[in-house]
């Protein structure tokens, strides 16, 4: 048996104002007159946030447009138009959500790796370190502050570039930056974590250490989003830590069905990770009929619309290009379904799911 010796991140600061500490945290990884270059989520662009980031020197605020979910491409021109500019740079630092820390994280493995990143989407494919990468939460959900992955939509694939070189140097966790995340939105990116939690403990990989993570960050969420209750500044910081476990428990089992099915989705249709996953679960009784429940309960009391009919109308070929995608996803269905999952979802019970969408 080979156990995971899982790559974490080497430094977290949590707490309220803690963004402050931001210039002290960066002084040591500075070389030189190498710049810091902040990728800050558009959302930001003219708000407080922007001017309260410590430049000195040559650094550079580059405002992030992620109205689409991070490209390859993308990547490949932010690293090759920073490699012109400046050489070599001190560190990428990614302020915004899951989009923003993950082009933060990519661009970082970037600057030091030949190529495009489409190169390095899957397993363990990314062999040289990137430059100093620090990520900064202004959303709670994804797990991104902590995975050993960035999710890139590359021309033939949507994939992670998953390697121990991925996860960040630093992670800085400011629960006041995510509190004038619209409802929808917090919701979205909320349920992500709700359904690793879900993913990883109803899945076959499961073990102590993601059992223990999973069911904290399953409780947090419980709290949050069932009871009715009005959201307040706990709440953010409830959230954030749900996140950071939620990742956590998937960094050392798996994701499942929602995802699997859910990259198909956004492959061919553009959908956003957190709504995809949402628009998914709604649909996965059969898989995992508490969590959906429960789900469906947390959907109605917080007032949430959930998209149907997104599939409605597509050709063949648009279903087996989302048939590909998620059949591609091999470990998820695995931690899912179990080793003989090939013969459990086949090609034409995954059509009939992603029919009902
Ligand atoms: P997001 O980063 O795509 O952002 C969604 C929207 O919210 C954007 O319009 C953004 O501008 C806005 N926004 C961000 N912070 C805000 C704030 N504080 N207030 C108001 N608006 C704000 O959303 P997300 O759900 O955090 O991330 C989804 C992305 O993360 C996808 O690209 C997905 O592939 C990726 N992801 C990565 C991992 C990983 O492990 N690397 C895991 C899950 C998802
Ligand atoms: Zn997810």
């Amino acid at each position: 048996m080979q156990f995971r010796n899982l790559k974490l991140v080497s430094n977290v600061v949590f707490g309220r104002g803690c963004f402050n500490q931001l210039d002290e945290i960066l002084a040591p990884h500075r070389k030189g007159d190498a710049p810091m270059i902040f990728l800050l989520d558009h959302f930001f662009e003219g708000k407080p946030l922007a001017s309260r980031i410590p430049l000195r020197g040559k650094d550079k605020i580059l405002i992030v447009d992620v109205t689409y979910e991070p490209k390859t491409m993308q990547v490949d021109k932010l690293a090759q138009e920073l490699k012109e500019e400046f050489g070599t740079v001190s560190g990428i630092i990614g302020i915004g959500g899951g989009s923003a820390m993950d082009l933060a994280k990519a661009v970082s493995l970037m600057m030091n790796n030949t190529g495009s990143s489409a190169d390095y989407q899957g397993w363990d494919l990314v062999k040289v370190a990137g430059v100093y990468k620090a990520g900064i939460p202004t959303l709670s959900g994804t797990g991104a502050e902590v995975s050993r992955t960035t999710v890139l939509t590359g021309p033939v694939r949507k994939l992670g570039m998953n390697s121990d070189f991925t996860p960040f140097d630093q992670i800085v966790l400011d629960p006041e930056l995510t509190k004038d995340a619209p409802a929808n939105q917090r919701f979205y990116t909320g349920m992500d974590c709700y359904i690793h939690c879900i993913e990883s403990l109803e899945g076959t990989f499961l073990n102590e250490f993601s059992k223990s993570y999973g069911e904290k960050a399953l409780q947090l969420c419980q709290d949050i989003f069932l009871g009715n209750k009005a959201w307040n500044d706990a709440n953010d910081d409830k959230l954030m830590m749900a996140s950071y476990a939620g990742g956590m428990s998937i960094a050392y089992s798996q994701v499942g069905v929602a995802h699997a099915v859910s990259y198909g989705l956004s492959y061919l249709l553009g959908t956003k990770h957190g709504i995809g996953n949402c628009i998914v679960m709604n649909h996965l009784e059969e898989y995992y009929p508490a969590g959906v429940k429960e789900f469906k309960q947390m959907v109605a009391e917080n007032n949430i619309d959930i998209p149907v009919g997104i599939c409605n109308g597509l050709s063949e070929e648009q279903f087996d290009a989302m048939l590909n995608v998620s059949l591609g996803m091999k470990p998820l269905w695995e931690n899912a379904l179990g080793k003989n999952w090939e013969s459990i979802m086949t090609r034409e019970k995954l059509r009939a799911l992603y029919e009902k969408l």
